[in-house]
């Protein structure tokens, strides 16, 4: 499968001179299967679902758009997917069950209809359905996808380990594991579920918001060192490590800095930019 990275900022979009070469748009992974052009599977609609439009050429898009959890930064780009708004789109929009027994709708338009926004879900063009979802395998066309709770902060998140039967990867983009204990190194725990998803993958894409000096002002907030990342990539025996979810203000220089802490490790490790595509 081709692994697109079109969105790698985490929390919100850091447009500007600093933030050119890694990228301003928020979480969205686009993955095609193999012998597609078009990606049929997208992962999480922050802004960079915006450069999925591109990706689809004039065609509307056809397939699932899965989302990690209903913050802003994983939500905001939905209404300005072109190739999802447009007719003869085809979108089936599934999120994690919350627990209330609220719809997937009724979740959705919380944030997505008026005061806060012109239109509802209904006004997208295209034929768009909305379900939730729980822990445990999920029906994707052309993929095997299985969902796992982990720990974030402010409603349910799950992760993805995502195959398409030769190869595979685990996108967790938001996760706090300081929440559940310091553990053995002190970045956070590596629980059975986060594990489970990691488990011998080809590329592990994690959640890099933080620097590890930043853990005791800033792991409430919801997230993960690089080092945990990475830490947890050995932990589960992935191939490769992908870090996401990039603090808004932290610069290319800085990320350029991060990167070079860690040439030469084994496991690879990629600061994930933006516009990026991967051939797993
Ligand atoms: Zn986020
Ligand atoms: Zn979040």
């Amino acid at each position: 499968m081709r692994v697109h990275l079109c969105g790698v900022r985490g929390s919100t979009p850091a447009p500007g001179a600093d933030f050119v070469r890694y990228g301003g748009h928020t979480s969205c992974l686009a993955l095609a299967p193999q012998g597609s052009r078009a990606p049929t599977l997208i992962l999480d609609a922050g802004t960079g679902v915006r450069n999925v439009t591109a990706l689809c050429g004039e065609a509307p898009f056809s397939g699932t758009l899965l989302l990690t959890h209903l913050h802003w930064d994983h939500v905001h780009g939905l209404p300005f997917f072109r190739a999802g708004d447009r007719g003869g789109a085809s979108v089936r929009l599934l999120m994690p069950d919350q627990g209330d027994g609220e719809s997937a709708y009724a979740i959705l338009a919380r944030g997505m209809s008026p005061p806060h926004f012109p239109i509802e879900p209904a006004g997208l063009r295209g034929d768009w359905t909305f379900d939730t979802i729980t822990p445990g395998p999920v029906e994707v066309p052309g993929f095997e996808v299985e969902a796992l709770e982990v720990p974030h902060k402010g409603g349910r998140t799950f992760g993805y380990r995502v195959s398409d039967g030769s190869t595979s990867l685990a996108y967790i983009p938001d996760h706090c594991p300081t929440s559940l204990g310091f553990g053995p190194d002190g970045l956070g725990e590596y629980h059975a579920a986060v594990v489970a998803l990691a488990r011998g993958v080809d590329v592990l894409l994690h959640d890099a918001q933080l620097l590890p000096s930043e853990l005791a002002a800033e792991a409430a907030f919801g997230h993960a060192a690089a080092d945990y990342a990475v830490a947890l990539a050995r932990v589960a025996e992935a191939r490769r490590v992908l870090l996401v979810h990039h603090r808004p203000d932290r610069t290319d220089a800085e990320l350029d800095h991060l990167a070079a802490r860690f040439e030469g490790c084994e496991p690879q490790v990629t600061v994930a930019a933006e516009g990026a595509a991967l051939d797993l």
